[in-house]
């Protein structure tokens, strides 16, 4: 059977070939390869939170998420490739009779994943004690929970080896940002002359504090400007962009999170925001597992849909 090795999570920065204004040059760090089978942000933040289990002799790992989650998928692959069993706790009890037809749930379930489907309401109370006993009545104390998105401490150490020494030359690190956990991480490893540039994915007035939880540093700025609406919501333009960045550079981005990023750089590059020869690192963190479902979802509507070689 593969395995997962942690301490190898292969990883590089790959230039991008584009025409930026001023001198900008951006490289990307491509953590969605960093493992074939379950990649990127998900799985460094999955890490430490493993260790931690199997360190208590939990053999089950417990979390939350949503129909297209990236976190469900790769909870479900580490959960096959280390040997422990997993359950998601998925938003909608509309969605135990589509297994089939979504990618993210089928794919889970392949890798061995039980599910508890639940209603909206019921999934708003999933971080509350009386939900919590509840689900633990259900489950024996063998069980190790892992919050939705998969952040806390542990996910914020695993993330702090997104960085390396090489990545000193760069001026300015970029990321998606979703609950916070993965930036906290990038910051608490950035070098003090480096600015951390986080672009949420959602309308996130609440990050900031989340961010100020897990790190000290103050090198850090949120640009809420291009969440597009909202989490999940893409528009036609958007779905161009992307389109028109694979056919000329071969790199995959997800509209929910990395796709919003890139393009603000884009945008942000055009307007003057960074200074001349600034050198950009975005971080490419994955997520490309939920492409198939979004174009489902948009085919259906007679939408564009992303088209990658
Ligand atoms: C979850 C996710 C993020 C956001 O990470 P957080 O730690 O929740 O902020 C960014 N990019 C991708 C592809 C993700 O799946």
């Amino acid at each position: 059977m593969e395995s997962l090795n942690f301490d190898k999570l292969q990883i590089e920065n790959q230039f991008v070939n584009l025409p930026l204004p001023n001198g900008i040059s951006l490289h990307i760090k491509r953590e969605d390869k960093n493992h074939h089978f379950v990649s990127g942000n998900k799985l460094r933040k999955l890490k430490y939170n493993i260790l931690q289990a199997q360190k208590e002799g939990k053999t089950r790992l417990l979390t939350f998420g949503g129909a297209y989650s990236n976190h469900i998928a790769a909870t479900a692959a580490a959960g096959k490739l280390t040997g422990m069993k997993t359950i998601g706790v998925i938003r909608g009890d509309e969605l135990h009779s589509k297994i089939e037809e979504n990618p993210t749930l089928s794919f889970a379930q392949n890798c061995g994943m039980d599910f508890l489907f639940v209603s909206r309401e019921k999934y708003r109370l999933k971080h509350t004690n009386e939900f919590l006993t509840e689900l633990k009545k259900n489950y024996d104390s063998n069980t190790y929970i892992v919050p939705e998105g998969g952040t806390n401490e542990f996910a914020v150490k695993g993330c702090e080896e997104i960085l390396t020494p090489e990545d000193e030359n760069f001026d300015v690190i970029c990321s998606a940002v979703g609950t916070g956990g993965t930036i906290s991480g990038l910051i608490n490893a950035s070098f003090s002359h480096q600015t951390v540039l986080g672009f949420p994915a959602l309308k996130g007035e609440f990050l900031s504090d989340v961010i100020k939880r897990y790190t000290q540093k103050t090198n850090w700025q949120l640009i809420h400007d291009y969440n597009f609406g909202g989490y999940a919501k893409v528009s036609d333009e958007l779905i161009s962009f992307l389109n028109n960045f694979n056919k000329k550079t071969g790199i995959s981005l997800d509209p929910i999170y990395t796709g919003k990023m890139i393009f603000a750089i884009f945008a942000l590059s055009n307007k003057n925001f960074f200074k001349p020869n600034t050198k950009i690192l975005a971080i490419h963190t994955g997520g490309l597992q939920g492409i198939q479902g979004i174009n489902q979802k948009r085919a259906k509507k007679h939408q564009q849909i992303l088209n990658y070689d």
